[in-house]
């Protein structure tokens, strides 16, 4: 017998584009309706961005999926997520990795999905409040940055706060008419390089 979540892995993830074992052996294992409302969980497996609390959205697991390998995590790793939500990327990412903090600006959010990630037993994610374009510095440099919501630019203090050989996973807008643009950039060194990746749809950055 195979679990909601497996059946996503072969149906939704692995045919599309998602190749890295350790990737798609945490979406089988991370419960996508626990981090929902209960009116929401019939719809937990189905390929789509979903409604949360406060007007966001829970990502659809395609693209937490790409996002999380393009960011290639490794187990001695520590990541940054801006955007907490629901706090289901970050489950992703936290059995990827061997610490995750992430930031949510909107308190009742962080609240919750703080409660959800401690009743699951994802110990080894944080959840602060506050503004994630200005990064979290108590715990920086990171080796991976996933940011999950859009800006027109990519805030410099998460350039800032990338290590060296770090990946950092990010939408931005390019144009208010298009979709956003969902870029890779990678640190050696003094330099920082993007490549694009394809284009996305995520609720926007809202800074300050
Ligand atoms: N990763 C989430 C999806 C988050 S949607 C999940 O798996 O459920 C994007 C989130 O970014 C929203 O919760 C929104 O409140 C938050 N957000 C927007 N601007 C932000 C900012 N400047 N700092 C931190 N969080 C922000």
């Amino acid at each position: 017998m195979s679990t909601p979540a497996q059946r996503m892995v072969a149906e939704q993830l692995r045919p599309h584009g998602v190749t890295d074992e350790r990737v798609l052996q945490a979406m089988a294992e991370v419960p996508r309706e626990e981090f929902l409302a209960p009116r929401m969980r019939r719809h937990a497996y189905e390929d789509r961005a979903l409604a949360i609390e406060c007007g966001q959205t829970i990502s659809q697991p395609l693209v937490v999926a790409l996002m999380t390998q393009a960011a290639s995590p490794n187990p001695g790793d520590i990541a940054l997520e801006v955007g907490t939500g629901s706090g289901y990327a970050a489950a992703v990412l936290s059995r990827l990795c061997r610490k995750v903090v992430s930031i949510e600006r909107e308190p009742a959010l962080a609240e919750h999905a703080s409660e959800t990630l401690r009743r699951l037993g994802f110990d080894n994610v944080e959840v602060a409040v506050g503004d994630g374009s200005l990064g979290w510095p108590a715990e920086a440099p990171y080796n991976v940055i996933l940011v999950a919501a859009a800006a027109s630019g990519v805030p410099q203090a998460l350039i800032d706060q990338l290590a060296d050989g770090g990946r950092m996973v990010i939408p931005v807008a390019v144009s208010p008419h298009e979709p956003q643009d969902l870029r890779v950039y990678v640190r050696r060194g003094a330099d920082v390089i993007f490549r694009s990746l394809f284009p996305v749809l995520f609720v926007p950055l809202r800074t300050g």
